[in-house]
């Protein structure tokens, strides 16, 4: 099939199906959005964000690319957060990390798959940072997994440490950082325990949920 009418049909029922709960849903929607969380995920198909937690158009600001990161150049990434926080004045960032991530899993491995090297860099920069971790944490697989929720850690303090946030705590905005990994065998999220509310917490909480990532592996 050359077109996408399949989509197109599911759009019309989509559209309809929530206009005949609430006529005036999109109506109100189109004038104003006020969502309080920025959800920053990975662009894999199976971690759609709404979905996930169940949330309406509206209710959930979002930015997704490869393996979930956040890095201090890239402009896009910095424009979302510094929107939502600054304008939409969302109260929640949530970093939601996956096991089974692609991007992860070839960071690992070291695999040449073209310009997508550069960016999956970073996490081999994860990899670098927790090499005696990893080496402790069993076989490939057990690696895998610690992996996915140490680049979760990681990119949260990356956000935490963005000129945006850090202002935002100065000034006295109640804004929390938290770390999420999603499992593709169950659906489910686990939260990694680094939530960070102010630069008093960073360092003490950032700790705490290395070791307890540390514990899994021993
Ligand atoms: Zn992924």
């Amino acid at each position: 099939m050359s077109s996408l009418e399949n989509l197109l049909e599911n759009n019309n029922r989509w559209s309809k199906s929530i206009r005949e709960d609430k006529p005036d849903f999109f109506e109100k929607l189109s004038k104003q959005q006020a969502p309080k969380y920025l959800w920053i995920g990975c662009s894999d198909s199976r971690v759609p964000a709404n979905e996930i937690v169940d949330l309406l158009p509206g209710e959930l600001f979002v930015h997704r690319n490869v393996a979930n990161v956040v890095v201090h150049t890239d402009l896009n990434c910095l424009s979302v957060i510094q929107y939502a926080v600054d304008c939409l004045k969302v109260e929640h960032i949530i970093v939601t990390g996956h096991y089974g991530c692609g991007g992860v899993r070839e960071a690992m491995n070291n695999t040449k798959l073209g310009l997508i090297d550069n960016w999956l860099r970073h996490v081999q920069d994860v990899k670098k940072k927790h090499t005696e971790l990893l080496n402790n944490a069993g076989n490939d697989d057990e690696q895998f997994q610690r992996m996915c929720e140490l680049n979760v850690l990681e990119q949260v303090l990356n956000v935490c440490q963005t000129t945006i946030v850090q202002d935002a705590w100065d000034r006295g905005q109640s804004l929390t950082v938290h770390s999420w990994v999603y499992g593709l065998k169950d659906g489910l999220v686990r939260d990694l325990a680094l939530s960070v509310t102010s630069n008093d917490d960073i360092e003490a909480k950032y700790s705490v949920a290395l070791d307890s990532i540390a514990q899994k592996s021993s």
